[in-house]
C-alpha cells in the first residue's frame, strides 16, 4: 500500500463550535505517514469554520456557498500552520463532480495530484462549494473522497470518524448494536437508512459512508472506518493490527 486517502468529517474537527484539538492528532499522524506513504486528504468543516466568523442561517444554499467561501482560507490557514511544524507543506485542491466527468479532466486533475505527491506536498482537497450548483454538488465529502480515492488512484481510503466502527445499528440509538470488523457486501437495506449525520454542519451521516464503500468495493478497492477521536485503532491498523474499526472489501 502506497497512497491512501484521509477524510475527516465535521464532528471531528470541530467542538461546540471550536476547532477541536482532535486536529493536532490528526496532523501529527498524517505528518508521520507523510514519511512512508504518498497521503491526501479530504477535509470537511470549511462552512463550520465560516459560521464562526458570520453565523448566516446555512439552510439557504447561497448563505452555505457564502459560509464555504469564508471558511476554506480560514480551515485551509488552521492545517498549513499545524503542518509546518512538521515541515510538511500542504496544497489546497478544490474539485467538483465536473472534474470527474470526463476521462481527460480526471488525468488532468491526476497529474496535478502527482507533481504534489512526489514532492510530499500533502493535497487538501474539498468540493468548490461555492461555486458548485445544486445538481453537481456531491453534498458529502464521503462519495467525494471514495472518488479521490478511485480517480487519484490511491490504494485506500481512510475515514476518520466520530464513529469508531460501522454497527449493525446506529450505536446512537441502540445499545445492543454490535461493531462489525469487515464487511465484503452492502445490504440494500443499509442504504436506505435515514441519513442522521450528529453534527449541525455535517452533511453525512452513515449512509452516504456506506455508499463511499459501495462505489470503491465495486471497482476493487477498500475503505476503513475508524475513529477520529482516538487515533490508536488506525495507527494499529496501518501496522497491520486490526483491532477496532471496519474494513469494506
Ligand atoms: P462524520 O462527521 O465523521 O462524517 P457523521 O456524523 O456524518 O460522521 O456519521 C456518523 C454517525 O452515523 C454516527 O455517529 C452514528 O450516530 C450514525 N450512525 C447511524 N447508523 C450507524 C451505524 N449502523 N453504524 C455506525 N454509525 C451509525
Amino acid at each position: 500500500m502506497k497512497r491512501i486517502v484521509f477524510k475527516v468529517g465535521t464532528a471531528t474537527l470541530y467542538e461546540n463550535g471550536k476547532l477541536s484539538s482532535r486536529i493536532d492528532d490528526i496532523v501529527e499522524l498524517l505528518s508521520e505517514l507523510n514519511k512512508e506513504y504518498e497521503v491526501l486528504l479530504v477535509s470537511s468543516g470549511a462552512v463550520g469554520a465560516g459560521y464562526t466568523r458570520c453565523p448566516l442561517d446555512k439552510s439557504k444554499l447561497e448563505n452555505k456557498q457564502a459560509l464555504a467561501a469564508i471558511g476554506q482560507p480560514l480551515l485551509m490557514k488552521e492545517y498549513k500552520e499545524r503542518f509546518h511544524k512538521y515541515d510538511v507543506t500542504v496544497a489546497q485542491v478544490l474539485v467538483t463532480a465536473a472534474d470527474f466527468d470526463s476521462r481527460k479532466r480526471t488525468d488532468n486533475a491526476q497529474k496535478m495530484i502527482n507533481v504534489l505527491l512526489e514532492n510530499k506536498v500533502i493535497p487538501i482537497i474539498n468540493e468548490n462549494d461555492s461555486v458548485s450548483v445544486e445538481e453537481i454538488l456531491f453534498g458529502d465529502n464521503d462519495q467525494l473522497s471514495a472518488y479521490v480515492t478511485y480517480y487519484f488512484n490511491a490504494d485506500m481510503l481512510i475515514i476518520l470518524s466520530d464513529i469508531d466502527a460501522f454497527y449493525t445499528d446506529n450505536p446512537k440509538t441502540n445499545k445492543n448494536a454490535k461493531p462489525l470488523k469487515i464487511v465484503t457486501e452492502i445490504n440494500d437495506e443499509w442504504l436506505k437508512q435515514e441519513c442522521n449525520p450528529n453534527d449541525k454542519f455535517a452533511t453525512g451521516g452513515i449512509v452516504t459512508k456506506l455508499k463511499a464503500a459501495k462505489f470503491l468495493m465495486d471497482r476493487g478497492k477498500s475503505m476503513f472506518l475508524t475513529s477520529g477521536f482516538d487515533l490508536s485503532d488506525v495507527k494499529a491498523f496501518l501496522k497491520g493490527e486490526h483491532k477496532g474499526g471496519t474494513l469494506f472489501k
